[in-house]
């Protein structure tokens, strides 16, 4: 298969912008070789600018849960498109999106939309440091919440990836205000909140972990940090935004049933277009300008398109059956690799919740970032490359989750264990 134009495209990107890209991920630096550049989408597949198809298992990382181009989505995006494409004036499929979205979410009485989950995650802590007068922050190692200097510390996937797991131009005095864990440790949690006591304002994490690979909570872990936080008067904040709309209509907290005082969303719930979300409890969200002190503002904030795509979205999903229906095709597809492994002679870890999953060449389970980190990289890359070579394109990292669509069928997945099959057996 050539991949000549895209060799053509990397390079004159790299012209213009840093690295050739607009997200390092992208680069295909954990795996080898130059990205692909992708001409268009449909269903299960892409299609890369010399014409080869991939079954596409990053779906856009996360947002793509009806695959690529589905026509609801486009349909009612297009038909709003004709009526403007930005007011910074009120419009009703705010509402809309927003009445969805908190009747989806069980903790969230009211939310408030943005632009990326960067920004959901940011505006949350600050309503969080706002509601409780108090400044620290604990996360988890391998958690990501995006780029804010706050929480860019030990934060999966990315970061890790590259070695640097602290970006340079973060000041020491933000990160000091970030005190880090280890994930599915709820002793380490609890000695933490013993010490800092009436400091921390808030506890966040990404309740199943895909940014170190997917990562399930231990049992009785969200549970005991709820308990925690409550006794310590501190907010819990659920980073769903991977799992929200993902994992089910409800989320990780849905399917937990342990729920926090804020939920962060993006991905999903702007159907691929650019949107992040936060909300809670009115008690809360009462204290976020124009109603409270806390400031937060957008100017293409619960942009009309991007609220019609959720709101597209987030109806596919609501139907019933659908993720009954979608579990079941990623699990066929799981256990189809996890065999296939196992049968050329890898010891793999197959980790998956819903329709997220990682394929961890690691003989033992993932349960943290350190478990995590102990992957077989190399071997990871080999697997990389192969699947690529076979029309699969599967994230250009050994610490990413992978994603399926209701768009993968039995035809597409049986093609991605073949493809599996034949990669194992050249790499033993
Ligand atoms: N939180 C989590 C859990 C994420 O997975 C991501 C993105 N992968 C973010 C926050 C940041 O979102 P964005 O890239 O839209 O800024």
């Amino acid at each position: 298969m050539s991949q000549e134009e895209s060799r053509k495209a990397f390079a004159e990107a790299r012209k213009y912008l840093p690295g050739g890209v607009n997200s390092p991920v992208r680069a295909f630096r954990a795996v080898g070789g130059d990205p692909v550049f992708v001409r268009r989408g449909e269903g299960a597949w892409i299609e890369d600018i010399d014409g080869n198809r991939y079954i596409d298992y990053v779906c856009a990382w996360g947002p793509l849960i009806l695959g690529h181009a589905p026509a609801a989505v486009l349909q009612s995006v297009r038909e709003r498109l004709l009526s403007g494409t930005s007011f910074g004036i009120p419009t009703e499929i705010e509402t809309a999106l927003a009445k969805k979205v908190v009747s989806c979410v069980e903790s969230m009485d009211q939310v408030r939309f943005v632009n990326s989950g960067t920004e959901a995650v940011m505006s949350a802590i600050r309503l969080a440091r706002g509601f409780t007068g108090r400044s620290k922050v604990v996360k988890f190692s391998g958690c990501y919440h995006g780029h804010s200097d706050a929480l860019l510390v030990k934060a999966g996937s990315g970061a890790a990836t590259f070695g640097t797991p602290d970006s340079a131009g973060v000041p020491e005095a933000f990160a000091r205000e970030t005190v880090l864990l280890p994930f599915n440790d709820l002793r380490a949690v609890d000695r933490a909140m013993d010490e800092l006591g009436k400091d921390v304002a808030a506890l966040i994490l990404e309740p199943v972990v895909g940014n170190m690979g997917v990562v399930p909570p231990a049992e009785g872990f969200l549970q005991g940090l709820r308990e925690t936080t409550l006794r310590n008067g501190s907010l819990l904040v659920f980073d769903e935004v991977m799992t929200g709309f993902r994992l089910g209509p409800g989320g990780a907290q849905g399917l937990y049933r342990v729920f926090p005082d804020l939920t962060c969303l993006g991905k999903v719930v702007g159907g691929g277009m650019p949107v992040g979300a936060f909300g809670g409890r009115r008690e809360i969200m009462r204290l976020l300008s124009p109603e409270g002190p806390v400031y937060q503002a957008g100017t293409l904030s619960g942009n009309p398109l991007a609220m019609q795509a959720g709101l597209a979205t987030l109806t596919e999903i609501d139907k019933p059956g659908f993720f009954a229906f979608l579990n079941r095709t990623t699990q066929d597809l799981v256990n189809g690799l996890a065999s296939e492994a196992r049968r050329a002679g890898f010891r793999v870890q197959v980790q998956c919740v819903g329709s997220m999953f990682t394929l961890f060449f690691n003989p033992d389970p993932v349960t943290d970032f350190e478990s995590a980190d102990r992957s077989d990289r190399g071997l990871f890359a080999r697997f990389h490359q192969g699947m690529l070579a076979r029309g699969v394109y599967w994230p250009p990292s050994q610490l990413e989750a992978c994603f399926v669509s209701s768009a993968h069928q039995e035809a597409e997945i049986g093609r991605t264990i073949e493809a599996a099959r034949q990669v194992f057996e050249t790499m033993a």
